[in-house]
């Protein structure tokens, strides 16, 4: 048995392990589906603090690995498929059915890209349809592209793809982008870049074998057009991935795990959570990170006898994130 187990590994999860494991407790990291988290599909970071230089979400996220095996963190490759939350210890249950047990649990399982659920999506998936420009940008070289969404993700997106294709157009429901000010900037200034403002994408059409066309509808006047094109990547948000959680911890009415007010704790003493889990209105890597030491601090804590005053704290201030 574990003092400390953490499932996911995000920028939360290896936080969490590098402190747990940093504090003596005997700890464990199981990684997902996708080790490493989002961010390994993040081209460059500019704006995590501690490197002058842009660095790769993927190299980010080896050095996170690297230094929590150097504290000893014991990393498992596996996805928890259910979980067992009504006593102690925490029982998790993996993949090939793999059970791990520990004191206490930090959750640090992120969100996963939320789709369009239109005709031709599932179809052309991995054909012309992707949620992730830095994995599929390369197969669309001089080839005309288009990304849905206006937020930071879906600019984002765009501009990294202008790097191959011949043409990005970025298609959104509204007038105006929520993406931060100083990206729309570079997006409007790039001459690969098309923006249709008021536009929704209704049907991805293709030859049965690839993507080739995108049925549209103006917001304004469901006026409809057809566009020729070779790629679709969808940006249009996340989703928690809690799934497994339902039923046995509190959830938001997006599927977000509520967490206390002050610390990380959630509605189970003992069960800790940190990151894009339980937090949609950042998604940052830093803050991810951050929180995944307040949640190895407080798993410490508990562990350290403070459990009493734990439940204390959940019971006086209402859960908030
Ligand atoms: P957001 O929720 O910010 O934006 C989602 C966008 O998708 C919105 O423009 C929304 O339109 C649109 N949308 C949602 N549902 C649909 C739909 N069904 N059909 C068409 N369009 C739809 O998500 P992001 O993933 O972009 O960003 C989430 C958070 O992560 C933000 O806080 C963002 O700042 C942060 N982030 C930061 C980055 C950075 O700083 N480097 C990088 C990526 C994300 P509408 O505007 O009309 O609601």
């Amino acid at each position: 048995m574990d003092d400390i187990l953490i499932i996911g590994s995000g920028p939360a999860g290896y936080t969490a392990a590098i402190y747990a494991a940093r504090a003596g407790r005997s700890t464990k990291i199981i990684t997902g589906p996708q080790p490493g988290g989002q961010l390994i599909k993040m081209s460059l970071l500019e704006n995590y603090s501690g490197f002058s230089d842009p660095i790769s979400g993927l190299a980010l996220m080896d050095q996170m690995k690297q230094q929590a095996e150097k504290m000893g963190v014991i990393i498992v490759s596996d996805i928890i498929k259910s979980v067992d939350f009504s006593k102690s210890p925490f029982r998790c249950t993996g993949e090939l059915n793999t059970t791990y047990e520990s004191k206490t649990l930090i959750i640090a399982t992120g969100a996963n890209a939320k789709w369009l659920g239109i005709p031709g999506e599932d179809k052309y998936l991995g054909a012309g349809v992707s949620a992730c420009a830095v994995c599929d940008g390369f197969f669309f070289r001089n080839k005309n592209v288009a990304v849905v969404g206006g937020g930071n993700t879906a600019v984002e997106e765009a501009m990294y793809l202008t790097n191959f294709a011949q043409s990005v157009v970025l298609v959104h429901r509204g007038d105006k982008l929520r993406a931060e000010q100083i990206m729309q900037k570079r997006l409007e200034k790039n001459p690969k870049v098309e923006i249709m403002w008021n536009t929704r994408v209704v049907n991805i059409f293709g030859d049965g074998n690839k993507v080739t066309e995108l049925l549209l509808t103006s917001t304004r006047n469901n006026m409809e057009i057809r566009k020729a094109i070779d790629g679709v990547f969808v940006a249009i948000g996340h989703q928690p991935a809690t799934s497994i959680f339902e039923g046995q911890l509190e959830v938001d009415e997006n599927g977000y795990i509520v967490t206390n007010k002050a610390n990380s704790a959630t509605s189970i003493p003992g069960i800790f959570a940190a990151g894009d889990v339980c937090n949609p209105n950042y998604r940052q890597a830093i803050v991810s990170a951050g929180q995944g030491c307040v949640a190895a601090l407080d798993a410490d804590r508990f562990l350290s006898g403070e459990r009493q005053e734990y439940s204390q704290q959940c019971k006086e201030q209402n859960y908030l994130r």
